[in-house]
């Protein structure tokens, strides 16, 4: 399973914010040669921000807009009122979530191209739409149940599999590999692959050291924190870790880099963001083991680590993001976890760190 939803705000410290959204269906200019399209979205977010690359002859897109009628018609728009008659010549895609991968199918048969992605994006995208490797609804109820949410919670949530195929009704047949490190050449400029974890397999953001830009898709938005969740097709992965570990090899780039989000608006500021979710982060790992000085289930812990709780579709996440915070406790010999008498797991404070292997 795998979503672009977002929860938290996470309000950013000084970040510089040099411009201003533009209009459905036209572009501003951020750069030389970057140009920054919105499109709408039918969820909480509301809008995805997509690149236009200018290219030697035609345009790289970066990620693909969410498939509804009306991002299709906004698409039509760009095309003829945009591109100026030039083609599109490559569309990459930043990772598998439906509001980055939507339409490229569609984008890819009408100017005939396979998108520029991950090989596991390209894998878990067909996954998600082909409802196998864990990706179910039943296997999101087995897995949260698991972790002590009462199964009448999940009545009106409707499968993540629909979900996923609502805004990606075609999957890519074909993919050209992005790599990790490796530099793609548009428009005369490199621009680097820096493959981010924890947020979804192998995230696809995008450097260019002569503009001084990063494509960050969702691995470092400027408001909201990035979604970190673990999900059931690997029940004990530490995605925490991997986000964190991501975040570092972001932030050696230079404090003047202008940051281009998925979501949000354009920044300068990296290190202080970065700075920003690392404290978020420890706040609720600070919070999870104050919590747990008793043994709590996840879904007991959920309303305390985010402030509120949760229905619907967003539940799905918040659950996601709270064993995320709890698998990163245990694998760092914080808490414990055990089985109660119902079977769900429940996670307890180690008193100090250490003391339970000392003899
Ligand atoms: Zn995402």
């Amino acid at each position: 399973m795998s979503s672009p939803e977002k929860l938290a705000v996470v309000h950013p410290a000084q970040l510089e914010y040099p411009l201003e959204a533009p209009q459905p269906g036209s572009v501003t200019p951020v750069a030389h040669g970057i140009y920054w399209l919105r499109m709408p979205l039918p969820f909480a977010l509301e809008h995805i921000n997509l690149w236009l690359l200018a290219d030697h002859s035609g345009w790289t897109l970066v990620d693909c807009g969410y498939a509804t009628s009306r991002v299709r018609a906004l698409w039509e728009q760009v095309f003829e009122r945009v591109l100026a008659g030039r083609p599109v010549a490559r569309i990459i895609v930043t990772h598998c979530h439906p509001d980055h991968i939507g339409l490229a199918a569609w984008l890819g048969e009408r100017f005939g191209l396979q998108p520029w992605m991950t090989e596991p994006e390209y894998l878990l995208a067909h996954a998600a739409y082909h409802r196998t490797g864990g990706t179910s609804l039943g296997d999101l109820q087995a897995f949260y149940s698991r972790h002590g949410l009462e199964p009448a919670r999940f009545d009106g949530i409707s499968s993540p599999e629909d979900h996923y195929r609502r805004g990606v009704p075609q999957v890519p047949q074909a993919f050209n590999r992005l790599r990790d490190g490796e530099a793609i050449e548009i428009g005369g400029n490199a621009w680097r692959v820096i493959v981010g974890r924890g947020h979804s397999p192998e995230h696809a953001s995008l450097y260019c050291e002569d503009l001084n830009v990063l494509i960050s898709g969702d691995m470092v938005l400027p408001r909201v924190s990035t979604n970190v969740s673990v999900w059931p097709m690997e029940p004990e992965a530490d995605p925490l870790k991997q986000y964190l570990g991501s975040l570092e090899r972001l932030r050696v780039l230079p404090p003047t880099t202008l940051v281009l989000p998925s979501h949000g608006l354009p920044f300068r500021g990296l290190q202080r963001r970065i700075a920003g979710l690392e404290a978020h982060h420890a706040d609720r790992l600070e919070r999870a083991l104050e919590v747990c000085r008793e043994p709590r289930t996840a879904a007991e812990l959920l309303p305390r680590l985010f402030g509120r709780d949760y229905k619907d579709y967003q539940l799905l996440f918040a659950m996601g993001e709270t064993i995320a915070h709890l698998n990163h406790l245990m694998h760092a010999a914080r808490l414990e976890r055990s089985a109660d008498g119902s079977g769900s797991y429940r996670f307890t404070r180690i008193p100090s760190p250490g003391r339970r292997h000392s003899p």
